[in-house]
């Protein structure tokens, strides 16, 4: 909560009684409740983060801010499940699979309302607040509408920043079906606010972070070590999505499957960014292997190179 005015809470967590429970006794202790918040400002659309936002909004009268990116999701709009059963089929799955994973999707609906925005938000948008503005810094990657609040020493983080967790860059399609290269959208936001030198984040889960630009470079520098992990085990025929991903996490139940499966995606994306993965097709399953260096041309070095760690942004 951002005490105003106008009195602004980030977030409002599911449609459970515990989290409506626990953001109620929060508010009082900061001195406010729930029919005086004026203005909601959601980081991104996952149910954790926006479930309750209705029910606020509901009480309060409150304003909904959020990037628009993400509007679909708070609308619960389901426009990604066609694609999303295409690429699980690709990725070498039987459709009972899809399935299952659309069944796990159904079981969050009770956690949360549908909700529209009152005001959508973009890149470098500022929202007043008492003597000062929140600039709004887009951060796609975790979520493609995924916003952080910047005052210019504090960093609001959502899911973008967070403590001994590494955010799952997950899978994601446009309106038209196509699949967004979300991992490497997550380093740049990375990199892009450790670049601001924030002196503090608040995340979206956990304390806030003292070190927040170290801990923005060390998650670079995890998907980096983590790329050259996976172009170790393409060095062998090619291999599925499924094969990869069950090769670095053999016990995935089948929620876990997208996030599992999201992060190997990501880092074949960060290597076919750098030229060195071969796509191959074969009975409807797209296969990955190393590209084979053109004759003359310089081998890819592995290892973590100085830009992709620096500060720069
Ligand atoms: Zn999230
Ligand atoms: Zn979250």
């Amino acid at each position: 909560m951002l005490p105003g005015p106008p009195l602004t809470l980030v977030d409002c967590g599911p449609k459970t009684p515990e989290a409506h429970a626990a953001l109620e006794d929060g508010l009082v202790r900061a001195g406010a409740r729930i029919e005086a918040v004026e203005r909601i400002v959601l980081t991104h659309g996952h149910v954790d983060h926006f479930g309750l936002a209705a029910t606020v909004a509901r009480r309060s009268g409150a304003a909904v801010i959020a990037h628009e990116a993400d509007v679909p999701k708070l609308a619960v709009d389901r426009w990604f499940l066609e694609p999303l059963r295409a690429w699980i089929a690709e990725a070498g799955f039987p459709p009972d699979v899809v399935e299952g994973l659309v069944a796990d999707l159904r079981r969050y609906r009770h956690q949360l309302d549908p909700i529209r925005p009152t005001q959508v938000v973009r890149d470098g948008d500022r929202l007043p607040l008492a003597d000062g503005a929140l600039e709004v810094v887009h951060t796609p990657g975790h979520s493609q509408g995924h916003i952080c609040l910047w005052d210019g020493e504090a960093l609001i983080s959502g899911d973008l920043l967070l403590e001994g967790i590494s955010p799952n860059p997950l899978i994601e399609f446009d309106r038209d079906g196509r699949r967004l290269p979300t991992l490497p959208a997550l380093l740049l936001s990375l990199k892009r606010v450790a670049a601001l030198r924030p002196a503090v984040a608040y995340p979206g889960h956990g304390d806030p972070l003292t070190r927040p630009v170290e801990r923005a470079l060390e998650l670079v520098q995890h998907h980096i070590q983590r790329r050259e992990d996976l172009a170790q085990c393409l060095a062998a025929p090619p291999r599925t999505l499924r094969a990869l991903a069950e090769t670095w996490f053999p016990d995935l139940a089948q929620f876990n499957l997208v996030l599992g499966l999201s992060e190997v995606m990501g880092h074949l994306d960060l290597l076919a960014d750098e030229g060195r993965l071969a796509i191959t097709r074969r009975d409807g399953e797209i296969y990955y292997a190393l590209a084979q260096p053109a004759a003359g041309a310089t081998a890819p070095v592995a290892g973590i190179r100085r830009s992709d760690a620096g500060r720069e942004g």
